[in-house]
């Protein structure tokens, strides 16, 4: 046992590896679950205990318990849809990662200061719908998962889709960015950088399975016109993927570049998993339209590891292990209290 902590988490987007991982490195795991989610937690044998709530805004009520047992939470995607910001910020147990960073990353004016800072190329912004002169993607802060994004080629189209997005009243935020469309494959590239060791390392890649925007090309284009379809990116799941090795030192450069401007903007700067959503266009240039600050999803298919975390570690080495392995390093080095907040 890793010196009494326990590793703990919400049990959803990648609660398994993290707490698989967590296990591997000998720690005690706890899996907060929504009532009802409990078996699957139970039936992969990740968690030596469960802990269930009715909701996740009740939150703040399994607090002192999750104290009480020593717990470090290991952040997710589902940590921001469910607790807030502002609930992440109040959180009493033990949080891995730096809490500051997150306002660089959940605003998207920051977000783009940050990576404009790091040197990376992103798409560019449109200011209002006037100014369409290109294809465009447009955002709504409020689409859980990208579900209701549209794409506009003109002012006029812009209004249309708007209206029947906004018709169907599913939105909880109705405001958005207008951003260029890029032409390219999707690139999800995971970085981890480790305080203790001062590295940023590459940990996999993997594209999303989107519904539906990744079934249109099963439609004959002919089809596709009549049935009228928009698309939408409700992500589903995430395919593994390696990328062509020599773009392997552009995408190191890019990592680090990230994490070195996070020390400009915050105290510690970003540590941990980290994510960089890219589409990489036919002239080769990778375009980073935005920055997840910790674990994501994309990662799940490496439980027993990738590719390149093979090369590194000759173990099976997960995101979610990963993490747990930093802390275990924290720990033997007396250090814990420098990677949790
Ligand atoms: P969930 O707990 O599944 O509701 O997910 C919480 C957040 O993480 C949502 O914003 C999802 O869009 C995002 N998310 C969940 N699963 C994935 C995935 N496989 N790939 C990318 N994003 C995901
Ligand atoms: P997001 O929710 O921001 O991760 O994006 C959801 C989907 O929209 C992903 O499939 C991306 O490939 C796509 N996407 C987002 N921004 C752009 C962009 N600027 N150009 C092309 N595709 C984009």
């Amino acid at each position: 046992m890793s010196q009494d902590i326990t590793v703990g988490t919400i049990a959803s987007h990648s609660a398994l590896q993290i707490l698989k991982g967590a296990k591997d490195e000998g720690f005690e795991t706890v899996a907060i679950c929504r009532k009802g989610t409990e078996k699957v937690y139970r039936q992969f044998k990740v968690a030596d205990r469960i802990i269930s709530i009715d909701n996740f805004n009740e939150f703040a009520s399994i607090e002192d318990e999750l104290v009480d047992m020593n717990t470090v939470l290991i952040p997710h995607g589902s940590f921001i849809a469910y607790l807030g910001l502002e609930g992440i910020k109040r959180l009493k147990p033990k949080y891995y990662g730096h809490k500051a960073i997150l306002d660089w990353e959940s605003d998207r004016q920051l977000e783009r200061k940050w990576l404009e800072r790091a040197g990376l190329k992103l798409p560019k912004m449109v200011d209002s719908p006037e100014k369409i002169d290109r294809p465009v993607i447009v955002k709504f802060f409020g689409a859980g998962g990208g579900n209701g994004y549209f794409l506009a080629t003109s002012e006029e189209d812009f209004h249309e889709k708007m209206e029947k997005e906004l018709d169907k009243g599913r939105l909880n935020d109705t405001r958005y960015i207008i951003q260029e469309y890029i032409i390219g494959t999707p690139l999800y590239i995971h970085y981890f950088h480790s305080l203790i060791m001062d590295e940023t390392e590459i940990m996999s890649f993997d594209r999303r399975y989107e519904t539906n925007v990744d079934s249109m090309g099963r439609i004959p284009a002919m089809d596709q016109l009549q049935l009228r379809i928009d698309p939408s990116y409700l992500v589903i799941g995430n395919f593994p993927l390696v990328v062509r090795e020599s773009y392997l030192p552009k995408i190191l450069q890019m990592g680090e570049n990230v994490v070195e401007a996070s020390k400009q903007v915050t105290k510690k700067g970003l540590y941990g998993p980290f994510c960089l959503e890219t589409i990489v266009t036919d002239d080769g240039e990778i375009i980073c339209f935005e920055i997840s600050a910790r674990i994501v999803a994309g990662t799940n298919p490496y439980v027993n590891g990738s590719p390149y975390t093979w090369l590194k570690y000759g173990e099976p080495m997960s995101t979610g292990r990963r993490v747990a392995r930093e802390l275990k390093n924290a720990l033997n080095e007396n250090r814990l209290e420098e990677v949790v907040e």
